[in-house]
């Protein structure tokens, strides 16, 4: 579904990405972990057409991404939920979200059974759904930002730190939420910290260290791999 290939990238400042191949498979959940700084964000801006590759390709159901505009991408089928939510802080939880189907507004029957199914994911919302989204607590507001990335009606979506700033109970929820998402039948690409939750709920996984690709499988042979487990989950 998603092929990443040779692809290298960065910003004026910084060469961030080198050769880098991954793939993302249809209906699957795909985990890339790494440390700080090993080019997560940067891959999954590149892919979601934010950072401009240098090198390689990126081709996402049989098209090819790079040059195409974000919101392009965005209607192609692919969700980028960022780091850091970036939520309307003063906008109503329900208008954040139906602001995430903008490019699907000409299908207003499917952008309500759309709003349904995140209610449904997350029915905290629909209690909330009035109030100003930056009143929210950090797990709620994060709902909302996936919710507003699945109101586009992605098949793949792409969720960078889900977790970040969340205390382990409130990840333990979102990751379950994340896990429902792909049950449901969207593949998901995610960008994780807890590397040891992460894999649980994963197929397979990428591990990035210097924007390169050091190690790549299934999710149950990387919970087992020594240098996985060494640097990854603390073993
Ligand atoms: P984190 O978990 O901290 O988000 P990450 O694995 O997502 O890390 P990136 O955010 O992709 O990593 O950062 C990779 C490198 O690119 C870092 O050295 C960072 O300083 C640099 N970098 C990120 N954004 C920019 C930018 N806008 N301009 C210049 N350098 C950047």
């Amino acid at each position: 579904m998603l092929t990443v290939q040779g692809l290298s990238a960065g910003y004026d400042t910084a060469d961030v990405l080198h050769s880098v191949d991954i793939t993302a498979r249809s209906g699957e959940l795909t985990v890339i972990l790494g440390a700080n700084g090993s080019g997560k964000t940067t891959l999954f801006r590149t892919i979601s057409g934010l950072v401009r590759p240098r090198e390689g390709d990126i081709e996402f159901d049989g098209r090819r991404l790079p040059g195409l505009p974000a919101d392009r991408i965005v209607k192609a089928g692919l969700a980028h939920c960022p780091e850091g939510r970036h939520l309307f802080a003063k906008m109503p939880v329900e208008k954040n979200l139906v602001l995430g189907g903008y490019v699907r507004r000409r299908d207003r029957a499917r952008l309500r059974e759309l709003l349904e199914q995140v209610y449904e994911l997350f029915p905290m919302l629909h209690e909330k759904r009035q109030q100003p989204a930056g009143t929210l607590s950090g797990g709620q507001q994060q709902m909302v930002a996936i919710g507003r990335a699945l109101m586009s009606d992605p098949a793949l979506l792409i969720l960078d730190e889900p977790s970040m700033g969340l205390a382990p109970l409130v990840t333990e929820q979102v990751l379950e939420a994340v896990a429902q998402i792909n049950r449901n039948g969207i593949a998901v690409l995610l960008a994780e910290q807890n590397a040891q939750a992460a894999l649980r709920i994963a197929h397979r996984g990428f591990v990035l260290a210097e924007g390169r690709v050091v190690l790549s499988g299934d999710a149950a042979d990387l919970l087992r791999d020594p240098t996985v487990r060494e640097a990854y989950l603390g073993v």
